[in-house]
């Protein structure tokens, strides 16, 4: 791989790269089969991914017609790492097992070791004979949709394909790795102003934010209307509240620190409600729900923005899903795509059928809208999140602060990329959008604000 990335830091060109062997096996942060069972009895705050994520050589898988080789610049977690690596609310190795009986491609990926990881910046170094759109030489951000397209029902809208999976938690050969294997239609350009590491924090989340706000398979946002949004300096939540601002809405944040809401604040979120300053408890105890506590947070909103919100961008799933259905208008939405907190929901269905809501459920993107969403971050309509930005080596201990909830926005991974900032190609359009308004984030971890 080190004669790959000399290339790409000198500039080869495409021919160049694709002349250049493949090596054998390639860096990667796995999880290995044989420790699946390691957290029995232990619960899920006391799961350090630092003891179940391990970084070392594994082999490089064959690619298939339909797939790309890409040397991976840099990666981010996502919370599904966490998922795997503390191996809830199921081991991911019953996924690939599943995967491995579907085709002869797909049994590459049933191995004693799951390589995670669902985001990516980097540059393709080989193409499948069936690849026509891409080629070596290319720098790529990749989303994680992974479906076959021979499929039918992966027309029409792809994440309603009876194969559909996330690359690097359904899938093998993840992203946080020096290299990956990816099926091309995974592709999009990379941001030509952003450095590997910012490219590399957004797909994922941002996708689905996309979807979840503005897409009319889920929000189908609408000018002027109000949006709660959950979790709003975190991953898919700080994604959310841009969506709401650049499509003409007001967005209400809710966070659980000062630090946060003047974090939203530099954001132009004005609405932003602190939980923990607000002490709601929705759940009085494991059994039962306080509807007076549901009213305290719509009391709340009202007197911040003097209504109901139009729609819930919901998440955190068992501690708020009752809430959020209560909080949102009459003919309102909650769109949900997660339950970080558990997935075995209760809510008054009096509040939902009597005022006309719907919950809709959402889950990451088609190709068609994460490539929307990588566009608007091209064009500098949309900011990346990245804060904190760690080695490859380091995967476990920021896998570990994403599961204790201290970082805002993305973690991002070096993985070939030596050093952070490295990859802007278009300076100047990286003045015009500001460095300031892309590095917010980044800025705020290290206290600059
Ligand atoms: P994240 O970066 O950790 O952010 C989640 C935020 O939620 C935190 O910053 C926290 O904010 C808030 N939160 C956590 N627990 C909460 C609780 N009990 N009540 C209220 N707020 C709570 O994670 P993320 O990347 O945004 O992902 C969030 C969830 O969505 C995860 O479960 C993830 O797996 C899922 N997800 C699903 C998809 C999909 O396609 N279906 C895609 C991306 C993510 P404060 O503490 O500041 O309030």
């Amino acid at each position: 791989m080190q004669a790959i990335l000399e290339a790409i830091q000198a500039g080869a060109s495409g021919d160049d790269l694709a002349n250049l062997p493949i090596p054998e096996s390639y860096r990667a942060a796995f999880v290995k089969r044989d420790e699946q069972n390691m957290w029995e009895g232990v619960a899920s705050e006391d799961k350090d991914p630092r003891k179940s994520l391990h970084v070392g050589e594994v082999a490089t898988p064959e690619l298939a017609p339909d797939e790309v080789y890409v040397a991976v610049m840099a990666s981010a977690i996502n919370f599904n790492t966490v998922w795997t690596s503390i191996f809830e609310p199921v081991s991911t190795f019953g996924f690939l097992d599943r995967l491995g009986k579907e085709s002869v491609w797909g049994a590459r990926h049933a191995l004693p070791y799951h390589v995670v990881g669902s985001d990516a910046a980097g540059v393709v170094v080989r193409t499948g004979s069936a690849v026509r759109n891409w080629k070596a030489g290319d720098k790529v951000t990749i989303h994680c949709n992974h479906v076959d397209d021979q499929d039918p029902s992966a027309h029409d809208d792809s994440m309603l394909a009876s194969n559909q999976r996330i690359w690097g938690f359904e899938t093998n050969f993840g992203s946080l790795a020096d290299l990956t294997v990816v099926k091309a239609n995974q592709l999009m350009p990379k941001p030509k102003h952003l450095t590997w590491e910012e490219a590399a924090s957004n797909a994922l989340c941002n996708s689905t934010s996309y979807r979840m706000i503005v897409s009319p398979h889920a929000g189908d946002l609408k000018q002027g209307q109000a949006v709660l949004v959950w979790g709003a300096t975190g991953g898919i939540g700080g994604y959310a509240v841009q969506y709401v601002l650049n499509g003409g809405g007001t967005p209400v944040g809710v966070v659980s620190s000062d630090k946060r809401r003047r974090l939203l604040n530099e954001m132009g979120v004005e609405h932003v409600i602190d939980r923990r300053e607000a002490g709601y408890q929705f759940w009085k105890d494991e059994h039962t729900q306080d509807e007076k506590e549901w009213r305290r947070l719509g009391k709340d909103i009202r007197s911040l923005i003097g209504r109901d919100v139009d729609t819930v961008f919901e998440h955190p799933g068992r501690q708020t899903f009752g809430a959020s259905v209560f909080a949102a208008a009459r003919g309102g939405k909650i769109v949900t795509c997660a339950a970080t907190s558990g997935y075995m929901i209760e809510y008054d269905n009096r509040h939902l059928w009597m005022k006309l809501k719907s919950i809709v459920s959402s889950h990451f993107a088609n190709y068609k809208e994460a490539w929307a969403a990588n566009q608007l971050i091209a064009e500098g309509k949309i900011q990346p999140l990245l804060s904190r930005t760690y080695a490859l080596e380091e995967t476990g201990a920021a896998a570990l602060a994403v599961h204790k909830n201290e970082i805002e926005g993305k973690a991002g991974v070096l993985c070939l990329a030596p050093e952070k900032g490295l990859g802007i190609d278009d300076p100047e359009f990286r003045e015009k959008v500001g460095e300031d308004k892309i590095t917010l984030f980044q800025r705020f971890d290290q206290s600059e604000i």
